[in-house]
């Protein structure tokens, strides 16, 4: 609820308008603007009446924003948010970036081919597993922190930034000694309290979308993030579960994406690996997600797919990552909306 003053409104009506909200169990954050005062009270207190705060003095209207993600709301913060990175690199608004590299963190040497590969075609982020979710407990479950010493080893190398994934809110503390964007995975986006901690960490995050996350679920955990404090979020399209996975692991909303950038400020890239679960669809579903409006793209890629300890089927090897990165639309070598595409208009 947004409670607009009046502009003759004195500090003693702000004063008794704060005083009630709080007392209403609403927190608080007065914006004192040149001409007018703006309170905002965030809290789900739909008993409390609007009108017994209309009716004190020197408040002029009561906007109830509809949405309950009021953070990532785009009615709050019509501009795109945009995240500058150490080395400026930004993501959002008219900026794109690249998140590339295997799903597993395994050896360095074969890390760092697939970073100069990434560098070369002019990609802005390594990715790779260190901390691996993964469905059965026999599985290869990653290499932690030896993995984000090959991850910070290879940014040195070649200037790229890194993103890995975080399972557990206890280990950010030692992950950001390596790493520059934490990701949440699908498996944990509804995990409260990791959201929770990594909104408290102030890192820039890629959260994903969860496996069956509605649009609204999806947004609503961007916000317990940035409602902790963090605005830096750059939301992930990876594919939703759906009835038939024969040719495709998941089913990929691409509509999401405009209807994200309709609804919310912050930047949505799309990951057509985990999305598809095939190699062959990785070009055709990241020219889709361009063409849609997606601020970037997450590709996984490994020097040797075929030897992957995770996702070597959907994983594009380095000479097929630099064929297709090379057809993607670019400006400058940096990715850019398709030719001709509506995503302007999106908003
Ligand atoms: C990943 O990026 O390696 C991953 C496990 O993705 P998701 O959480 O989307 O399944
Ligand atoms: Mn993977």
């Amino acid at each position: 609820m947004i409670i607009v003053m009046e502009k003759k409104a004195t500090e003693e009506n702000i004063n008794k308008v704060c005083e009630r909200l709080t007392e209403y169990g609403f927190r608080i954050q007065v914006n004192r603007g040149e001409i007018i005062t703006v309170i905002e009270a965030f809290g789900d207190k739909t008993g409390v009446s609007q009108d017994r705060i209309s009716a004190l003095p020197g408040v002029k209207e009561i906007k109830v924003i509809r949405e309950p993600f009021r953070l990532a709301c785009r009615d709050r913060n019509p501009e795109d948010t945009v995240i500058t990175f150490k080395n400026g690199v930004k993501i959002g608004g008219n900026e794109k970036a690249a998140f590339v590299g295997p799903c597993s963190v395994e050896d360095y040497d074969g890390l760092l081919e697939v970073a100069v590969a990434a560098k070369e075609m002019q990609c802005e982020f390594l990715r790779g597993g260190a901390f691996k979710p993964r469905t059965s407990p026999y599985d290869f479950q990653g290499y932690e922190e030896k993995a984000l010493k090959y991850l910070k080893q290879a940014s040195e190398a070649t200037g790229l930034l890194t993103v890995t994934e975080v399972m557990d809110a206890d280990d950010i503390p030692m992950i950001s000694e390596y790493v520059d964007v934490l990701q949440v995975g699908a498996r944990n986006m509804q995990n409260f309290k990791l959201l929770t901690a990594v909104g408290k960490s102030g890192i820039p995050v890629i959260l994903k979308r969860g496996l069956c996350s509605t649009i609204t679920e999806f947004l609503l955990a961007a916000e317990y993030i940035m409602y902790n404090g963090n605005p830096n979020v750059i939301l992930c399209e990876r594919g939703i579960r759906s009835f038939d996975n024969k040719y495709t692991r998941n089913v990929v909303d691409i509509a999401a994406i405009p209807v994200i950038k309709k609804l919310s400020h912050l930047p949505i890239i799309l990951d057509p690996s985990h999305a598809t679960g095939q190699r062959y669809l990785i070009e055709p579903i990241s020219k889709a997600g361009l063409v849609v409006g997606a601020d970037g793209l997450m590709i996984e890629v490994h020097h040797n797919p075929e030897t992957a300890l995770s996702d070597g089927k959907q994983s594009l090897s380095i000479p097929e990552f630099k064929e297709i990165m090379a057809r993607l639309n670019t400006i400058n070598g940096r990715l850019a909306y398709e030719k001709n595409c509506l995503s302007a208009n999106v908003k």
